[in-house]
């Protein structure tokens, strides 16, 4: 056999050669002619009607869930999944409903990784394992990947991600793989990967360790500000028609006995609106679980028996500097030394590093370890230029976030973890969508509502309209709108790209809203913090948006939260202000916000992570330790996060008072409680709680630094550099 094959191969030798290189040539061919997807940069797309349809208040909102008869669909949560359910049912045509208990995106959906993406890694396990459930999930994933980044191309972007490559087996391996991920995603492929020598590496990513680098290889993937899509599904789907509320908690399942059956149904739910406390019962012909990482809270709430099928699993990520990486280009290398992926990527003209993922209890307010922020920083210096010098102080927020992870209630193996989504109907009828990701939020709700129709007896009038519908605020954007912008309203050029990338063509509405400055130029807008791009009439139409808190507005109108929490401090004091005024609130409850938005900020974006790591013995308040923290900064003027002997020096020069060194050398030491001669954020933290629960009763620094105030604010001349400045 072998003999006539290589007989039959001597003969035809020229064929084969021919063949083989038609066919590298072809390979080759559609290299260069780079099959992209095409992305909308026209911006002529003729907008449908229900564009222009006003959003109804909250109020409005309310009186229609807690009026109306019957709903066909009740959806409960409004993360990405729950709000592409609503949004999926409207458009079949089905009365929907949806409620959820803190705010849009306030769960797992604000806290992603902000990648559009299929799964490299899955890809390899389905090619590697000749597994094909796993390829088809890529394939449905690459799918979504690309309706995603046309639904709305003002919030998503084409994003070019390196692998570095350390051995040279692993280029033609790795290239292969990417190949491979570029050819299944087919014409929905975003643009083609490619190979770069490891000097064309270093002049795209200069920070990049040259160390062994031998090569590296550029894929695309998308990217999107995650919290913002969420609430451009809510919108889309409010402005078709569907009745939404946050800040509506479901309580309780309600039930009546089937006459046919006599099974108990569920027929809809008991919720309470948290801004009145009103409590109030939605009826629904089909109620719809889409809580994430609470799933298993609402199964419970049907048949408190029921096994979980919920694993969470928290993922923790950080803000550093826009320096630690190009503009346009992330870094990922899919498996680390002790097998898990690291990453960093520019988002917001920052960067996003991380992550970690452990096993997790759910909460509503998981807040990042400061182990976890020290291995992400730890892993990074490995991939960066000893020029980069990784400091903990450039962390300048930090958040975690919950998988949904979730067991299949309808498979054989109930333990392993389901590599696709799960939709499950109880014997009473709930529908419950979870697991899955981001990327496929809109499949997974396609899946859901078809599940919806077909055990609860609703007729749909269409089918699902999902698949290529462009967002609120999608149909007129061009990568080019800002500049009308910036030329018809007289804002500032970040300032007019931030809007424009954030609200798409409704930024026109948001340059309305905003103040005349008075000055030559900009013509308008007040920003919320000097240094970044968001601007006081963003917080007003974020109430427009359905936004009932301050953190609504720190957290996911705006994200300047996840962003920098020393910015989210500083533009506290300026929202409560605009919020007071436009929605009429109390002394009392606008300190019950600032209370409320500073432990958002503490807790869940990380400034109080590294305290807790050091000193458990703080008793300060939220508002304690915001004044201290502003006293530290005062000598910490280039946000280190800890004070030196120089800069103790600086603070007396400033005051005119003298100390000599041994004296400031014992000054420093009274304080410095880990003897390494820096006086850390959390040192100065613990000698303040000590001062004031009376343990510490004089304490030199303490003064000083009380007195370098006072005549800061005498002087009132403060401008804060926030270059790294770290939580
Ligand atoms: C660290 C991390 C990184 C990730 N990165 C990516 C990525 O880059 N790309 C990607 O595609 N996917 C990513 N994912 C996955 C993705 O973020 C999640 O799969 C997705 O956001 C889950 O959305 P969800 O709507 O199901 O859940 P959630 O966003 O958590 O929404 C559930 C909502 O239900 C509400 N709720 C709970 N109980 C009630 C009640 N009783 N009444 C009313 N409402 C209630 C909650 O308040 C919450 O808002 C990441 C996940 C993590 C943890």
């Amino acid at each position: 056999m072998a003999y006539r094959l290589l007989q039959w191969g001597r003969q035809h030798r020229g064929k084969i050669f021919v063949g083989v290189g038609v066919g590298v040539g072809g390979l080759l061919l559609w290299q260069l002619n780079g099959r992209q997807l095409p992305l909308q940069t026209e911006g002529f797309i003729q907008a449908p009607a229900w564009t222009q349809n006003p959003l109804p208040g909250r109020d409005v909102q309310l009186k229609t869930l807690a009026s109306t008869k019957e709903f066909d669909v009740l959806v409960i949560g409004g993360g990405a999944t729950g709000c592409g359910v609503a949004l999926d049912a409207v458009t079949r045509g089905l009365s929907t409903a949806l409620v959820e208990k803190y705010d849009f995106s306030s769960g797992t959906s604000s806290r992603s990784t902000k990648l559009i993406h299929g799964g490299v890694r899955y890809l390899q396990k389905a090619i590697m394992g000749l597994d094909l459930e796993q390829y088809h999930l890529v394939k449905e994933a690459l799918h979504e990947r690309a309706n995603l980044l046309q639904i709305a191309p003002h919030l998503s972007a084409p994003l070019p991600i390196m692998l570095p490559v350390y051995t040279w087996w692993q280029v033609p391996y790795y290239w292969a793989g990417i190949k491979a991920y570029d050819l299944v995603a087919g014409s929905k492929c975003v643009k083609p990967s490619f190979i770069l020598s490891k000097s064309s590496a270093l002049e795209k990513f200069p920070m990049l360790k040259k160390d062994k680098l031998k090569a590296a290889i550029v894929y695309y993937d998308g990217q999107h500000n995650d919290a913002r899509m969420n609430i451009a599904i809510a919108l889309t789907a409010a402005r078709q028609g569907a009745c939404i509320s946050n800040h509506t908690e479901v309580l309780k399942l309600l039930k009546e006995k089937d006459v046919t059956t006599g099974i108990e149904q569920i027929c809809g739910a008991t919720i309470k609106d948290h801004n009145t406390g009103n409590v109030f019962d939605v009826r629904a012909k089909c109620v719809i679980n889409a809580t994430g990482p609470f799933t298993d809270g609402i199964r419970k709430l049907d048949d408190p028996k029921i096994a979980n099928i919920c694993q969470p699993s928290a993922g923790v990520h950080i803000i550093l500097p826009g320096y630690y990486s190009p503009d346009a280009m992330g870094l990922l290398d899919p498996a680390t030394s002790d097998g898990r992926v690291i990453f960093f990527l520019p988002w917001e003209n920052l960067t996003i590093a991380g992550t970690t993922d452990s096993p997790t209890g759910v909460t509503h307010h998981p807040a990042p370890r400061e182990k976890d922020i020290q291995f992400i920083l730890k892993e990074i210096e490995n991939y960066l230029s000893p020029e980069v010098h990784v400091r903990r102080g450039d962390v300048q927020a930090a958040w975690s976030g919950i998988r949904p992870l979730v067991t299949d209630p309808n498979s054989k193996n109930t333990q392993s973890i389901s590599r696709n989504h799960v939709v499950e109907v109880s014997k009473s009828g709930l529908v419950t969508i979870a697991g899955g990701k981001w990327t496929t939020y809109r499949s997974m709700a396609t899946d859901a509502v078809d599940a919806a129709v077909k055990h609860c007896g609703l007729s749909a009038k269409r089918p699902s309209g999902t698949d290529g519908l462009i967002l609120d605020g999608g149909y007129h954007w061009t990568p080019n709108h800002y500049i009308k912008l910036a030329q018809d309203y007289g804002l500032e050029t970040d300032i007019a790209k931030h809007l424009s990338r954030t609200y798409g063509d409704n930024a026109v509405k948001v340059a309305r809203m905003a103040k005349v400055t008075g000055k030559r130029w900009p013509i308008i807008a007040e920003r919320l913090v000097e240094d970044l791009p968001y601007i006081e009439a963003e917080v007003k139409y974020g109430i427009e948006e359905y936004a009932c808190t301050a953190v609504d507005i720190l957290a996911r109108r705006t994200r300047l939260a996840f962003l920098n929490v020393h910015a989210a401090e500083e533009a506290l004091p300026a929202i409560l202000k605009i919020m007071q005024k436009e929605l009429g609130w109390s002394e009392q409850r606008v300190e019950q916000e600032r209370a409320e938005a500073l432990e958002m900020i503490y807790v869940e974006m990380g400034t109080k992570a590294k305290e807790g790591a050091h000193t458990k013995g703080i008793t300060l308040s939220a508002i304690d330790i915001q004044k201290y923290k502003q006293r530290f900064n005062i000598v910490d003027r280039d946000r280190k996060g800890f004070i030196t002997r120089p800069d103790i020096q600086k603070l007396l020069q400033d005051m005119n008072e003298g100390l000599d060194e041994d004296a400031l050398n014992d000054m420093l030491k009274e304080v410095d409680l880990n003897q390494n001669g820096k006086l850390e954020l959390d040192e100065f933290l613990e000698l303040m709680s000590n001062v004031k629960s009376g343990q510490v009763t004089r304490n030199r620094l303490a003064t000083l630094l009380k007195l370098g105030e006072e005549q800061q604010q005498q002087k009132k001349n403060i401008s804060v550099d926030r270059s790294g400045g770290g939580v």
